[in-house]
């Protein structure tokens, strides 16, 4: 949801949406065509798929549907970023292979598309005068750090080449803000979840994955003891948290990476709880326990994470709409009956 107070500036924006057809970029593309704006998405659909595009037309109808501009295209191919940014004025660039475990087994892949990719996407937009430029970063900056709650300033050293490739974004980020005086904003996203995100393939994430088991009638597979711990973000939040970045006047907000979440923190047996019970709370006949499988902790993973929010409160305005049991009820209404 745009914050009421921005719809209007928003509305006088042209918006580009890279990875308009994944999970956040089309919960992007739909809060803006909802209230008005007229944007771009670009996407290559290699995580991505047509039938979120088809599920944002629909919920936002036809008339906001003729403000959307659809480019099938790569962000390593840098022709297709120019033509992208064409008649844009504000990039939300989102397009990226996530996952850690992914990236431990394609480092080339992930370098490619995460760092390649995001160097194309901000030059191009960089020629074409787009001055806001907002992107995914994510939590996985924090690395080996064990400083918990996780403040900006204080990043670890890379785990994966998955955390190593949204670090580099942040540090391109500055360098074009320092020698072709762009503004950037870094969104470091932690645990995002919400309707669209896939519970299929080999990285999919823990909350589609668990919805998707217990809809199965399956035990959770969990990675150690349970007690690993996650700071849940609904996808809501990280529409106004973007929305707020590329809207933001004060100039002391910009050129700056913030932790986005809600600021609490959730062990994975309580995660398991909520989403067996919101599950139950739809459907009956569905347990409100969920059964727990252990196996080991997997490569790459950090034990806790938390993040704290206070700079994106205070510099952006932001503050989280959804807690994680709201989150999670509607996101069980949308694993029951996938609009697809
Ligand atoms: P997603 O896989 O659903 O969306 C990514 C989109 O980028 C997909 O639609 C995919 O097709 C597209 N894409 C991938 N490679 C591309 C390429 N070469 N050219 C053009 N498009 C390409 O994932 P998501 O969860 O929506 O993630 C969006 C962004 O947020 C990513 O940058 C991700 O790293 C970041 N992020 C996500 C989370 C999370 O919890 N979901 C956490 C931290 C950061």
């Amino acid at each position: 949801m745009i914050p009421p107070e921005l719809i209007e500036a928003a509305r006088q924006r042209r918006w580009l949406v890279t990875g308009a057809a994944g999970f956040i970029g089309s919960h992007l593309v739909e809060s803006l065509l909802s209230a008005g704006c007229t944007v771009t998405g670009f996407d290559n659909l290699s995580t991505g798929h047509q039938h979120n595009l088809d599920d944002v037309h629909e919920r936002c109808g036809a008339e906001a549907w003729t403000r959307f501009r659809w480019m099938l295209g790569d962000v390593r191919d840098m022709e297709a970023c120019r033509e992208a940014c064409k008649n844009a004025d504000v990039v939300l660039h989102q397009a990226a292979l996530g996952s850690v475990p992914r990236s431990i087994e394609h480092p080339e892949a992930t370098n490619e598309v995460n760092v390649g990719g995001f160097v194309n996407m901000i030059t191009a937009a960089k020629e074409v005068g787009i001055k806001r430029f907002i992107y995914a970063s994510s939590s996985s900056v924090y690395g080996d750090s064990p400083v918990l709650p996780k403040k900006e300033e204080h990043t670890g050293r890379p785990l994966s080449p998955y955390a190593l490739s949204k670090w580099v974004n942040e540090e391109y980020a500055a360098i074009f803000a320092r020698c072709y005086g762009m503004e950037c904003v870094g969104l470091r996203y932690f645990n995002v979840f919400g309707p669209r995100q896939d519970p299929h393939g080999a990285y999919a994430a823990v909350i589609p994955l668990w919805f998707a088991a217990l809809l199965r009638g399956e035990a959770l597979q969990v990675n150690g003891d349970g007690e690993t711990s996650r700071d849940f973000c609904f996808v809501a939040n990280v529409v106004q948290a973007n929305i707020r970045s590329a809207l933001v006047e004060n100039r002391d907000a910009v050129n700056r990476a913030y932790n986005i979440a809600c600021g609490e923190r959730t062990t994975l047996k309580q995660l398991a709880s909520g989403i067996a019970q919101a599950l139950h709370q739809l459907r009956t006949e569905l347990p409100k326990e969920a059964t727990l499988h252990h196996r080991d902790f997997r490569a790459g993973d950090i034990a806790h994470s938390l993040a704290d929010i206070s700079a994106a409160q205070q510099f952006l305005g932001y503050q989280p709409t959804h807690q994680l049991a709201e989150g999670l009820r509607i996101a069980a209404e949308y694993y029951i009956a996938p609009r697809v």
